[in-house]
């Protein structure tokens, strides 16, 4: 099924993100945890693609474990270290697979990268109408309610938003936020611009404060006062610190909701147990 068709009906959506693992001998054990998360019914399940520029990994296998497990599967790919070759292959395989939902991405640019003499993408809309030439692929997009790092300023960033969604964007996915109030501002933004295609808000549970240093800082993400405040009370005990972050997810979550945000994308990292607990958490709140 398209991820357009899931998310365009008004109703409520949960949808996780999974990561692939980087060596073969650890397939199996990421296609237990698909197993586990698909236990609690998500929306649809978005597979990253390498990281930071690293190779492309095994995402095609673990979405096609989302499949298996009766979940749409939306498979992330990144432009900026390949080849025309390279992408064709990939989306064919997607397509040869039965995978008909994209992430278009950049990719971050890897540390010391050289650009080679023929670079073939520099952003992603050029990817964007690649997948499109290829095939009939639902593609989505990511976006940054805070801006992305390397934006001058929010009017250049939203406006090149602006042209990647008219490269044929069917959805935005945010980067994680903390403070709802900076996607709200975002959301306005995007309606004065013209950006009108469905904005997925991506949540981040912090149920350690080691992510915050590895992710958090990474993303650019600012950390409201009530944010620091949980860290400050609970980041040196482990359990009340899970507790604290999940909770913490769950209340940006029905804050969103009443807020008139459907769409929500949750930063699983690979940890069934908090997508579960999340979930779980608000099973009337999100059929409601
Ligand atoms: P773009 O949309 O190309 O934007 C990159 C920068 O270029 C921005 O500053 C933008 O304003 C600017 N720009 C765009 N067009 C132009 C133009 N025409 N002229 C000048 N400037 C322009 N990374 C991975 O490696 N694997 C993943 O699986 C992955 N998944 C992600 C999922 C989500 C939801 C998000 C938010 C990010 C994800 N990332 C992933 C990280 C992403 O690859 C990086 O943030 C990357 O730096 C930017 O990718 P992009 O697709 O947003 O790039």
């Amino acid at each position: 099924m398209k991820i357009k068709d899931i998310i365009s009906n008004n109703k409520v959506t949960v949808s996780f993100e999974v990561f692939p693992p980087k060596q073969w001998d650890k397939v199996e054990s990421t296609k237990q945890t698909i197993a586990e998360l698909a236990k609690f019914s998500p929306s649809f399940m978005s597979v990253t693609y390498g990281a930071a520029g690293t190779t492309s990994g095994y995402t095609t296998e673990i979405a096609n474990a989302v499949k298996d497990n009766g979940i749409t599967p939306l498979a992330h790919l990144t432009c900026m270290t390949s080849t025309r070759d390279k992408i064709h292959s990939v989306v064919n395989e997607l397509k040869s697979n039965g995978i008909e939902n994209i992430l278009a991405l950049r990719g971050d640019i890897p540390k010391d990268f050289v650009f080679p003499d023929k670079q073939y993408y520099t952003y992603a809309s050029q990817l964007v109408e690649e997948i499109h030439s290829l095939g009939d692929f639902c593609v989505g997009g990511a976006c940054y309610p805070e801006i992305h790092p390397e934006s001058e300023n929010r009017v250049t960033d939203i406006a090149h938003l602006k042209e990647k969604v008219d490269c044929g964007l069917d959805f935005l996915t945010t980067q994680m936020f903390f403070d709802n109030k900076v996607f709200y501002n975002f959301r306005e933004m995007c309606a004065i611009k013209g950006i009108d295609v469905p904005l997925v808000a991506g949540i981040m549970p912090i149920t350690n404060v080691n992510l915050i240093e590895r992710t958090v800082a990474l993303a650019g993400c600012t950390l409201p006062k009530k944010f620091n405040k949980m860290v400050e009370r609970f980041g040196s005990n482990s359990e009340a610190m899970k507790q604290a972050g999940i909770i913490y997810a769950m209340e940006q979550i029905v804050d969103l909701l009443s807020n008139g945000v459907n769409n929500i994308h949750i930063y699983t990292m690979n940890k069934p147990d908090i997508a579960g607990k999340i979930t779980q958490g608000l099973t009337e709140i999100i059929n409601e």
